[in-house]
């Protein structure tokens, strides 16, 4: 424990501890967060759905029905007709011919690699992946050839000069968590198609906002279950509620209900989560304004933002990244926010890159434009 108790002073040191708040109220945009009033520029909450009275009254209407744990594994007695028919619906939604449901993205992303390869295999992935997509590689035992950032000519080459493979699985995120730009999807399942190998796409970050129903990055991009054959999307984010699933082929999700360890030896979400997931989708498709809106909050923010002399990375999604590059100054500007009524959060490496500790804005449909303003002309003056 000495040893454990100098490593953390050491990281402190670094600026690179990491402190929790407490949310006290609802998860929104109006929040309560260590007894402080402030409005919330960091949660992944994109279209204001965590705290939707139909999402409420969905949950609390199957927990009255079927009460509150699962009480198994999905392959023991915990797979519910909720998560059955939530899986159906998922499916029908992508355009895929089956779903399986996760107890989170992280399990979904270690399950898909570790089911899908071994030893024996090759796994190609962008450098800035989602941590769970670089630990299901590593989980895997596939040789992993890292490719650099959203460049498709460095893919090819790899995939070039790899040499043999049993198989092989290209992965990436749909929408960069930490930089909120986007892969091209069409390049990528070019290249997976030339050298045959599948494409595994993570699309937490675009499934629910993007696209002309919401289905996500693959949606916009035109890619069906052929071209994008593992398609894995978060539901705890635009959906408001929590857990994932993966879509695909029949025997895609066959093989995971097999094989997939962090499915077959983990107990079965409530099956309330799922009812509430429905009565997300629901409103997915009836309300399409609230995507529009969130669209909206996006072209504003970045022309206000430029207005003020604040450089944004270069990003169309609800993710507005600003880098600051030094750790301590990304947590001090983030600190002095949240005194000043903003909750926005330092991310720091080894999430990021070091030298690009940055402040990772979100925007949601529940913002209004007033508190946009006031996020950036508070940031601009600190800034100064
Ligand atoms: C959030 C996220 C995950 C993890 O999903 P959880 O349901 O939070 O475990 C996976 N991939 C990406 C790209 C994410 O942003």
């Amino acid at each position: 424990m000495k040893q454990l108790e100098a490593e953390l002073a050491a990281r402190r040191a670094d600026g690179l501890y990491r402190h929790r708040r407490t949310l006290e109220s609802a998860q929104g945009v109006a929040t309560v967060v260590d007894g402080h009033r402030v409005v919330s520029f960091c949660g992944n909450d994109y279209l204001g759905l965590a705290a939707h009275p139909a999402l409420r009254s969905a949950a609390t209407g199957a927990i009255e029905q079927y009460g509150v744990g699962s009480g198994a594994s999905h392959l023991v007695n915990g797979h519910h007709r909720l998560h059955e028919e939530c899986e159906r619906r998922l499916a029908a939604f992508c355009g895929r011919d089956r779903a399986l449901l996760f107890g989170s993205g992280y399990a979904a992303n270690l399950s898909v690699a570790s089911a899908l390869l071994g030893r024996h295999d090759q796994l190609f992935e962008d450098r800035l992946n989602h941590a769970s997509l670089i630990d299901g590689a590593r989980l895997s035992r596939a040789r992993v050839l890292r490719y650099r950032h959203n460049d498709p000519r460095h893919l090819a080459d790899l995939l070039r000069r790899a040499g043999d493979a049993r198989r092989r699985l290209v992965v990436t995120d749909g929408v960069f968590s930490m930089d909120g730009d986007v892969a091209d999807l069409e390049q990528l399942a070019g290249l997976a198609a030339r050298h045959d190998a599948w494409l595994q796409v993570d699309d937490a970050h675009g499934f629910g906002v993007l696209g002309e129903r919401g289905a996500g990055l693959v949606e916009q991009a035109g890619m069906d279950q052929h071209q994008v054959p593992i398609l894995v999307a978060t539901l705890g984010k635009a959906l408001g509620t929590a857990g994932a699933f993966v879509a695909g082929s029949e025997v895609l999700i066959e093989t995971l209900v097999q094989h997939a360890r962090p499915y077959v030896y983990s107990t079965a979400s409530p099956p309330a989560l799922a009812a509430a997931t429905l009565a997300a989708l629901e409103l997915l498709e009836s309300e399409a304004w609230r995507r529009q809106k969130l669209h909206d909050n996006i072209t504003y923010l970045r022309k206000r933002a430029a207005a003020l002399g604040i450089v944004l990375m270069p990003s169309t999604t609800a993710i507005q990244p600003l880098v600051i590059g030094d750790n301590e100054q990304a947590v001090r500007l983030a600190d002095d926010l949240f005194a000043c009524g903003y909750h926005v959060v330092a991310i720091r490496p080894p999430t990021v890159p070091a030298g690009s500790a940055r402040l990772r804005i979100t925007l949601s449909a529940a913002h209004e434009s007033a508190q946009i303003d006031g996020l950036l002309e508070t940031l601009a003056r600190l800034l100064d």
